[in-house]
């Protein structure tokens, strides 16, 4: 078998269990490497509250450099107790901060799968997530929580007035839309693009801009537009309708979490945040489990890793072009499930606990 070319890839497993998680995709990746005859490199670095504690800042621009030049970065967490006392501008999610605006990460993947062996974790009734597999598509770095202009100012009468602005241009709708129609062409070509357009203005672009990308490059894609909060209420209704949603910065931020509980446990979620791909076909990304760093758990080895190997699997499907060891991957975490292993977060009467270490050995086991 032929090698794949060196690849590299960054890990940052940051604070709390980051370090328990990442160490788990860590194996995963030597795995593929001796057994698939990848040639991933990978060097691991200190960020947040770790490199707070080592370097005083909570990112050097030596690993900030080092994230630059690979192709997909893998991080576990950051924050915790320990420094929740800094000021903002000091504080370790600074870190993750700068990486998502100076790698100019603008689009959010959220998959929010209900998988049918963890059913009985969400709060919804079976037949109505069983077999979910949605994903959310959030524009990250527009909208309201970035427009001008902003702030609190005083006005008469003793009184303050706080002003956000909420903008999209035709360039940042459509750079969006079409990570979401390039998405869903691999999955069951559905779009479902949302917004408030019976109220706002910026709303009214949005649908019009998505729709004519659609009309011009993507006549096979099933597109429909719902206002947000309607879909707010499909997700609890009829989630299973859904194939990719669309959505800008604000909605998609509550859609994406609320898709998220669907599911059970934050243990499962992975994310992705990637940028635009440059003329070598290279593009920015971020991979991360969506939980924190859950400091009630840290050193227990009790976390859940999946959420973080799932998060290497989107980094082999979008960054690496490897979708075959991604389904590998997927498979193998589903196999495991079926036969029963659970960690502490998901356990349910008459399967049997493993801890973080355990977990990731077994799905290891199920990729041979
Ligand atoms: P959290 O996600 O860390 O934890 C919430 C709850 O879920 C906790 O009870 C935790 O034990 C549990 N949990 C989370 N991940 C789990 C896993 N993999 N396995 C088993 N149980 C898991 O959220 P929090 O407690 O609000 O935040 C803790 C710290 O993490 C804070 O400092 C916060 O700022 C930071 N944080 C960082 C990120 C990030 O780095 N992207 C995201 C969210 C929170």
């Amino acid at each position: 078998m032929t090698k794949a070319k060196n690849r590299k890839i960054l890990l940052l497993p940051g604070d709390g269990i980051g370090p328990e998680v990442v160490k788990e995709v860590k194996k995963i990746i030597e795995w593929f490497n001796k057994n698939k005859s990848l040639d991933f490199s990978f060097e691991e670095e200190l960020i947040g509250g770790a490199s707070i504690d080592a370097n005083k800042i909570p990112i050097t621009d030596e690993v900030f450099y080092k994230s630059l030049d690979s192709e997909a970065v893998i991080l576990g967490a950051c924050g915790g107790p320990k420094w929740d006392n800094l000021e903002f501008s000091k504080k370790p999610e600074r870190a993750l901060l700068k990486l998502r605006k100076e790698l100019k990460l603008f689009a959010n993947l959220r998959p929010a799968i209900c998988f049918k062996q963890l059913v009985d974790s969400s709060t919804l009734k079976p037949e109505i997530v069983s077999g979910l597999d949605i994903m959310i598509v959030r524009e990250l770095t527009g909208g309201i929580y970035f427009g001008e202009p902003r702030g609190i100012e005083p006005i008469e009468n003793n009184e303050r007035k706080g002003v956000n602005t909420h903008s999209y241009t035709t360039s940042e709708i459509q750079r969006i839309a079409k990570v979401a129609f390039d998405l869903a062409k691999k999955r069951k070509n559905k779009v479902t693009s949302c917004e408030k357009s019976n109220v706002m203005e910026a709303g009214v672009l949005w649908r019009e801009e998505v729709q004519a990308l659609k009309d011009k490059e993507y006549k096979k894609i099933e597109l429909n537009h719902m206002l947000a909060d309607n879909c707010a209420m499909q997700l609890l209704r009829n989630p299973k309708q859904f194939d990719v949603i669309l959505a800008d910065n604000l909605f998609g931020d509550m859609l994406s979490d609320e898709a998220a509980m669907l599911t059970g446990s934050l243990g499962l979620l992975p994310s992705a945040s990637l940028g635009s791909r440059d003329k070598n076909g290279k593009i920015r990304s971020l991979y991360e489990p969506v939980h924190g760093s859950a400091p009630d758990i840290a050193g227990k080895n009790i976390a859940n890793p999946i959420a973080a190997i799932l998060s290497l699997s989107m980094a082999l499907k979008y960054s690496l072009d490897l979708d075959k060891e991604a389904n590998l991957l997927d498979a193998a975490v589903q196999k495991v499930l079926d036969d029963g292993l659970r960690t502490k977060d998901i356990m349910s009467k008459g399967k049997k606990e493993v801890t973080t270490t355990d977990m990731g050995d077994a799905i290891i086991s199920k990729l041979k």
